[in-house]
């Protein structure tokens, strides 16, 4: 038995039911206690990672600073723990098949029938056994995407079915409660869901509900008395105006206590959540409000800019505002409506994307907010259409365009990497994870980090084309942040009004605790006009 121990957290009945934010906010509550804790994911589906998958299907793809491409929940976990994660933090059914079926065809398995178990269910062991040793983990948690039941996670399970008997493993079960009428909340569904994970070997110690109302005294004595728990180890996770409440309403309810009666903990450690309290407070009693208005591709589906939406929540809390962060569709904006459209709002952010559709819409957003002095702030994309629009309109740059868009683009003012152009496969082929930029002095860029060099995570092809950067440099566009080394242009910047982009995603390494600091910035500029 290794030195750390486990928490492995699983879903019953639905989806939805909010796990990873759970997952995080028991994580804090060990931390909060000094713990070395980190979070583990298993996903089933057979994508090696996120980098392939379509964000209005699948909510936003999360970059570690490795350059992982990962599900929208690890970046929950960074946000609530303000921490950086490594890639190893996420375990795919992709990953684990194409590994097994390597060392099938190197024949590693030495005559063998390769099976789930004990095959694959060693391979998943190994990993979580390895994860443990590079961070040196006090506590991990393991979070299993999907529901109890469904054909994805079962040898999943069954693996973790096996580290309970080598490892010190409590298992949580996060359930819904349903109500028929407005006083009756019914367990049924709680209780069969936790016979299914017993037919499997595994008895959860702890059970946690979430549902429309408080959890009522009756229905938590029902769930402890057929569940085999007893009531102090059913929890209620309930509606939270913000959920950087969670782990402070789970900690009025003892959580800290059960769990660490479980895992063998130090049951007197005390937490201090002063400061963690302040900005949940903010955050729910702000003093200003400010209307973002972001122009985007993906605007039916709000978990496709959630860190952008996340990173509102953190500098607005720093800020003392509420940001109404509303996603408009680019392709809705032209030259006749965009004042319309653009005047009641105190900002605009251009966010990262992909592909041509809604591009003009973005610049003609991008060219309102340089003349009607709009704070502006662009991520990615949002830089490239920058640097587009300011070619076009301030450096007269005829047909200026990125050669994402336009190949035979006379003057592509954003062309495709030099290390990107003879690569065909789509996963993980980009400029992914974390790299440093140099930010000149005397620049907004400069004046929100205060230092001069940052490290941000990027996902991109394209870049700044250096061949135009001294016209775009004499037409007056600022150049704030360079990488030291290839001299990739990193930030641009404005001169008269307040409009800053950068290449890379500030929002992926925005914390609660660690607002990211061009968000900050933003929203400074955005008050001086509320
Ligand atoms: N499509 C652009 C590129 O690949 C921008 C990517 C992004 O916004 N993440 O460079």
């Amino acid at each position: 038995m290794g030195s750390t121990k486990y928490i492995v957290i699983i879903g019953s009945i639905m989806s939805g039911l909010g796990k990873g934010i759970l997952t995080s906010s028991i994580a804090k509550i060990l931390q909060m206690r000094g713990y070395n804790v980190f979070p583990l994911k298993f996903d089933g589906y057979l994508n090696v990672d996120c980098g392939t998958m379509n964000p209005f299907r699948h909510g936003e793809v999360f970059v570690l600073d490795d350059g992982t491409e990962v599900d929208m929940d690890f970046g929950t976990y960074e946000r609530f723990l303000n921490i950086s994660l490594p890639g190893n933090a996420s375990i795919t059914g992709g990953k684990l098949f194409q590994k097994i079926i390597e060392k099938e065809r190197n024949g590693d398995f030495l005559g063998r029938d390769v099976q789930f178990v004990p095959h694959l269910t060693d391979e998943i062991k190994e990993r979580i056994r390895k994860y443990a040793n590079e961070t040196k983990a006090d506590i991990i948690l393991i979070e299993i995407g999907g529901t109890v039941g469904d054909l994805e996670n079962g040898y999943f399970l069954e693996a973790m079915r096996q580290l309970a008997r080598e490892e010190e493993v409590v298992f949580i079960q996060l359930t819904y409660v349903p109500s028929i009428s407005a006083k009756e909340q019914k367990t049924k569904p709680t209780q069969h869901a936790n016979r299914l994970l017993l037919s499997m070997g595994i008895n959860p110690e702890i059970i946690i509900t979430r549902e429309q109302e408080e959890l009522s005294e009756d229905a938590k004595e029902k769930i402890a008395m057929y569940c085999n728990v007893n009531k102090e180890a059913v929890f209620d996770d309930p509606l939270v105006d913000t959920i950087y409440e969670l782990p402070l309403v789970l900690e009025k309810q003892g959580f800290y206590l059960i769990i660490a009666k479980k895992l063998g903990l130090d049951e007197k450690k005390e937490a201090d959540w002063s400061e963690w309290k302040k900005r949940v407070d903010k955050i729910k009693t702000p003093k200003h409000v400010i209307s973002v208005a972001l122009i985007g591709k993906y605007t039916k589906v709000k978990d496709a800019y959630v860190s952008i939406l996340e990173a509102f929540v953190h500098a607005g809390a720093e800020v003392n505002a509420k940001v109404n962060c509303n996603l408009l569709d680019a392709e809705k904006i032209n030259n006749e409506n965009v004042s319309e459209i653009l005047r009641p709002y105190n900002a605009i952010i251009v966010p990262g994307g992909f592909g041509k559709r809604g591009i003009n819409g973005k610049i003609i957003a991008i060219k309102y907010a340089r003349e009607h002095s709009t704070p502006y702030l662009g991520l990615c994309l949002g830089m490239q259409m920058m640097v587009v629009e300011y070619a076009r309109n301030v450096a007269k740059i005829e047909n200026a365009n990125s050669s994402e868009f336009d190949d035979k683009c006379i003057n592509p003012v954003i062309d495709i990497l030099p290390e990107q152009q003879q690569i065909t496969k789509k996963g993980a082929t980009m400029r992914l994870g974390k790299y440093i930029m140099n930010l000149r002095k005397g620049t907004r860029g400069y004046d929100a980090y205060n230092e001069e060099s940052v490290f941000e995570r990027h996902r991109h092809r394209y870049e700044m084309n250096p061949e135009f950067t001294a016209k775009l440099l004499e037409a007056g566009l600022v150049i704030s942040g360079i990488h030291p080394k290839n001299k990739i242009t990193e930030m641009v910047e404005w001169k008269e009004t307040f409009g800053i982009a950068t290449q890379a995603h500030p929002e992926l390494k925005s914390r609660l605790e660690k607002p990211a600091p061009l968000f900050i910035a933003l929203l400074k500029a955005a008050l001086k006009n509320v």
